[in-house]
């Protein structure tokens, strides 16, 4: 276990369980889950020693992000989502000296990085492209840049220390030449363009802004946004949303397992009185755990790939990676609905109610953000696409 589980287990996933009820029910920001994560150095984990940080895999930081994912949803992917836009400071800040600068306060000062790629006007959750785009004025040093997007969705907005945005590179660049620019809270406007009263994942206050940013142009990632989301960000977004949603179902799977022991418990001592009485929810256990196992080997599939990818550049942009990456949000996305549908029905009625040690209702609505969270159909239409220029590769060593 790595120091940062243990502070997380210790001193964060108390609070955050406290809480989490009330952050569903109220649809607020999980206050206190963050102050505890930023009093116990936790917002930093990702970034390398040399810029203040712990410097910790890929996946010991999914496992953090499925461990708060057991007891507040919300939470969670608050924290993935923070995490992700922290990858794209590691892997394409180094050699901008704003963008060093900038991961070294992310360390020391904690800060929260939230994310506005959705865009109005048809856009949606097509991450590459945008209408938005950057305007530079004045030369070298001093050059500025403004920027108004229609976000129709940006998680904890108000609470973001800073908000990574896509755009359009100029005004005169096609939809799909981007940027991605780094805004600082004072270098913000956010106007509030629409609410988030939702079904699930209510705390992430996932509300609608127009957003105005004014800020000097060395904000602006060098590197062109296609590369940074071929690169990283589509690898580390998937994998840390499907850490989020191994949490949720990991947590259903243990209160399914914790109602058949009861059960068992109990017709054991019918048992005594007479007869083998098996608990009806055994088999279907048994098919949940094979499940859970499934949705975890696509999980660390996905990180071992990354990481094979990442020592070997030249993969990282193949099609077979971007197949196997993009296919992880669909599979992990459908299999944690799956597992909670599984357990609903080992938990039946104790599951459907509020307030038993068995209830789902909470993990339930929560993972149904999973397969809309830029819509399953969207990503699988890209599959299809790439699919069909991409030789099938049927080899289990990669
Ligand atoms: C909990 C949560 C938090 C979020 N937080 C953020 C955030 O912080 N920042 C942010 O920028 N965004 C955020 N989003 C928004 C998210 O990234 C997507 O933009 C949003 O889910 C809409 O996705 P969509 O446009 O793919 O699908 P939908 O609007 O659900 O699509 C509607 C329908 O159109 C179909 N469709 C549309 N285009 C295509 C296509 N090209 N091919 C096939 N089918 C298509 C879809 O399959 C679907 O049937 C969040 C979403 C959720 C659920």
């Amino acid at each position: 276990m790595t120091l940062a589980l243990e502070r997380l287990r210790t001193h964060v996933l108390p609070v955050a369980q406290a809480h989490a009820d009330a952050v569903d029910r109220d649809g607020r920001f999980p206050e206190e889950t963050f102050a505890a994560l930023k009093a116990n150095g936790l917002m930093a984990v990702l970034i390398p020693k040399a810029y203040g940080g712990e410097g910790l895999s890929l996946l010991e930081v999914a496992d953090l992000c499925s461990a708060l994912g057991q007891v507040c949803g919300s939470s969670a992917l608050i924290y993935a989502m923070h995490h992700i836009k922290v990858s794209s400071l590691v892997f394409h800040g180094p050699g901008s000296a704003w963008h060093e600068g900038f991961m070294g306060r992310v360390a020391s000062e904690q800060l929260l990085l939230g994310s506005a790629t959705t865009e109005g006007g048809g856009i949606g959750g097509d991450l590459r492209s945008s209408i938005c785009a950057v305007q530079r004025s004045g030369e070298g040093e001093d050059q500025t840049f403004t920027l108004f997007k229609d976000a129709t969705v940006i998680s904890y907005g108000v609470q973001s220390d800073a908000i990574l945005i896509t755009a359009r590179k100029d005004a005169d660049s096609p939809a799909s030449d981007q940027v991605l620019v780094v805004a600082e809270r004072h270098q913000l406007k956010l106007e509030h363009t629409g609410g988030w009263d939702t079904f699930g994942m209510r705390g992430t206050c996932s509300d609608g802004f127009g957003l105005t940013v004014n800020a000097p142009a060395r904000q602006i990632f060098p590197l062109a946004f296609a590369d940074i989301a071929a690169q990283s960000m589509l690898a580390h977004t998937h994998i840390l949303w499907a850490s989020v949603w191994y949490g949720l179902a990991t947590e259903a799977a243990s209160r399914a397992q914790a109602l058949v022991r009861a059960d068992m418990r109990r017709r054991g001592a019918a048992a005594a009185g007479g007869g083998n009485n098996p608990s009806p929810g055994m088999a279907r256990l048994a098919e949940l755990m094979a499940a859970v196992q499934a949705m975890r080997g696509g999980i660390v599939g996905a990180v071992e790939r990354l990481e094979r990818a990442s020592a070997d550049p030249a993969l990282l942009e193949t099609v077979g990676f971007l197949i196997d990456m993009n296919t992880l949000k669909v599979n992990a996305s459908q299999s944690a609905v799956d597992i909670l549908n599984r357990a609903m029905v080992i938990c039946g009625i104790a599951g459907y109610r509020n307030g038993t040690p068995y209830s789902l209702s909470r993990l339930m609505r929560d993972v149904h953000s999973a397969p809309i969270m830029i819509n399953n159909d969207r990503i699988l239409t890209n599959v299809a696409n790439l699919a069909l220029m991409n030789r099938f590769n049927g080899s289990l060593a990669g």
